[in-house]
């Protein structure tokens, strides 16, 4: 019996030098130049797989013993490798949809704009929506919203409605108004505004935050193309940009059901960290998830539903960021009562409808995750979560520290930044933001609210982490971009205004961490993803340069060659697609 056992470890196991008998992997990676966000070993040259997990994480020599016959061995060629890259902050189902309706971004005038939505209503039967999203006014001269006359010119027997970039903001023609009753005489939701002429007082076209829904709750299901094709593309392109993970900020269960079908089918390889939308009553699903409990760690640790998402103001491009005082850069306007205002913004959640919601997610292990961008909502979020986090003591909490986060943090009055660490909130912010907003945020802010906008660095050093993403599809969505506007904090031509705090970058290895460990952490998943460890699942991210060491602007020129979830190679790019060597498999 037990010469039998020794032969059997024989056949299947080989004994590394120290004695200790290992399992074949089924892939081994090697010739790597690894840096695993592990402390204890920072950098290696092989990685061995079994299963979904790391086995081991070392030397070439080392990491022989683990290629057995039937192991897949990949030479890397010296490619880099990082822990498997994850968004924080990323619209799953709105990746897809903007491959697949109209993609108004980069379009940089009003005439481009009207043409590129006129071939789409050209096409359209009459009556159509037609539906878009992706442009942004910024950078057009003049810099002025488009409105629905404009619109109007191009497209007066077919309803339209476009968002701009932020999703904060829409413009919709005259028909499109018609259809969602708003007139001169509509008064502005609350949490939203309907942008009126000076003179008249007539709606412009333009609606932001909750008055976008008056005229989107018209457009028939089915308009902006089917989820399910959207999930599919969206899976696609996040894994072929190196994504692992995303953590999908918002949304409801009937986006859960569609993931956990797409899951089953294996139709979907991203593991995604679900929230749905909150407060209750207004959003029933968050009462549901209150109600029903957590999903984690299901379809093999692909999928989690553990968060409410909540939005409590806009965003600082449309004007609807709340700040605690006006925009620098807005002229008074008249509002439907009359009156003239100067904007400061607006909160668009109550602290009556949220009190109950966090109490109750305190109790039930439930995160709560909520946008904030301008330092007035800030103020009033983390208010909020200190006021429920003493009304329920850690003794009554199912998790002690809940991991609440804000979504953003973009603009924070200094003195809030240490409240951060110390309600042990954590901010999850988005470079790319920086980046695209330093071109028009010190006329909007002010040279004085700089300091604290965007301000990655004084978050880390007041003791907490920063998860990083991209807020996609508001951004383009790719890791090369937000790992470069962290650590350069320019945009992507090299340019960096005046005031904008070149002291607030990070360091590469915190960069690293913004897309790796700091996001597993905030998804209560530190202990299984986020760095290139020994009993990890297996996610790895293969760079087509040394993204730690090459210059900053290089960084952006550097591809995902190989993305692998869970030991599988889900992606592998082609010497095509990249123009550069890629490594190869000893299949092929
Ligand atoms: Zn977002």
């Amino acid at each position: 019996m037990k010469v039998w056992l020794v032969l059997l470890s024989i056949l299947f196991f080989t004994f590394i030098p120290s004695g200790r008998a290992v399992e074949p992997a089924d892939l081994v990676f090697i010739n790597g130049n690894i840096y695993t966000v592990n402390e204890k070993t920072p950098h290696a040259e092989a990685v061995a797989i079994k299963a979904d997990r790391i086995v081991f994480v070392g030397t070439n020599a080392a990491a022989k013993p683990y290629q057995g016959a039937n192991t897949r061995v990949v030479d890397l060629h010296g490619a880099t490798v990082v822990p498997g890259m994850t968004d924080a902050h990323y619209h799953f189902l709105g990746v897809g949809q903007r491959e697949m309706t109209l993609n108004l971004e980069g379009i940089t005038n009003l005439e481009d704009f009207l043409a590129k939505v006129k071939v789409w209503v050209d096409k359209a039967k009459p009556g159509e929506w037609i539906t878009g999203r992706g442009w942004i006014e910024t950078f057009w001269k003049p810099p002025v919203f488009p409105t629905r006359w404009d619109l109007d010119k191009i497209s007066p027997n077919n309803p339209v409605i476009l968002g701009r970039a932020d999703g904060h903001g829409a413009v919709a023609n005259s028909m499109a108004l018609k259809l969602g009753g708003v007139t001169k005489e509509t008064k502005d939701p609350f949490g939203g505004q309907i942008l009126r002429d000076k003179q008249t007082g007539e709606p412009t076209g333009m609606l932001l935050d909750n008055a976008q829904a008056l005229v989107r709750r018209q457009v028939p299901p089915g308009a902006e193309g089917n989820d399910e094709q959207a999930a599919v593309l969206a899976d696609k392109r996040s894994i072929a940009l190196g994504w692992t993970q995303i953590q999908d900020p918002g949304g409801s269960y009937r986006d859960v059901d569609l993931y956990k079908k797409l899951y089953g089918e294996g139709k979907l390889k991203i593991r995604i960290y679900k929230a749905v939308y909150g407060p209750p009553p207004s959003n029933p699903d968050a009462q549901r998830l209150l109600d029903e409990g957590p999903i984690i760690e299901a379809f093999g640790n692909r999928l989690n539903v553990r968060a409410i998402k909540v939005v409590s103001d806009g965003a600082l491009g449309s004007g609807g960021a709340a700040l605690l005082a006006p925009y620098s850069d807005v002229p008074e306007i008249k509002s439907a009562d009359g009156t003239m205002k100067r904007n400061a913004g607006f909160l668009r959640v109550k602290d009556e409808e949220l009190q109950p919601m966090l109490k109750q997610a305190l109790q039930k292990g439930i995160q709560v995750e909520t946008h904030a961008i301008g330092d007035y909502a800030n103020r009033f979020i983390l208010d909020e979560y200190e006021k429920a986090l003493n009304a329920v003591p850690k003794s009554e909490r199912k998790i002690a520290e809940p991991r609440w986060r804000i979504e953003h943090a973009q603009i924070v009055n200094p003195s809030d930044i240490p409240r951060f660490a110390k309600l042990g909130i954590i901010p999850s912010m988005q470079p790319s933001h920086a980046i695209g907003d330093l071109h028009f945020a010190p006329s909007r802010l002010g040279m004085e609210r700089l300091h604290g906008a965007y301000a990655w660095n004084s978050f880390i050093k007041s003791g907490v982490i920063v998860p990083g993403g991209s807020d996609a599809p508001v951004e383009r969505g790719e890791p090369m971009i937000e790992f470069y506007a962290a650590v350069a904090r320019k945009d992507i031509r090299g340019y960096s205004g005046e005031g904008w705090h070149p002291e607030e970058k990070v360091t590469r290895e915190e960069a690293l961490k913004m897309f790796t460990i700091w996001p597993a952490y905030v998804a209560f998943e530190e202990s299984l993803r986020g760095t290139i460890e020994d009993g990890k699942l297996a996610d790895l991210t293969v760079l087509s340069a040394d993204i730690m060491k090459i210059p900053e602007m290089e960084i952006l020129k550097t591809h995902c060659l190989m993305t692998v979830i869970g030991g599988e190679i889900v992606f592998k790019a082609t010497p095509v697609s990249v123009g550069i060597p890629v490594p190869r498999g000893d299949e092929e």
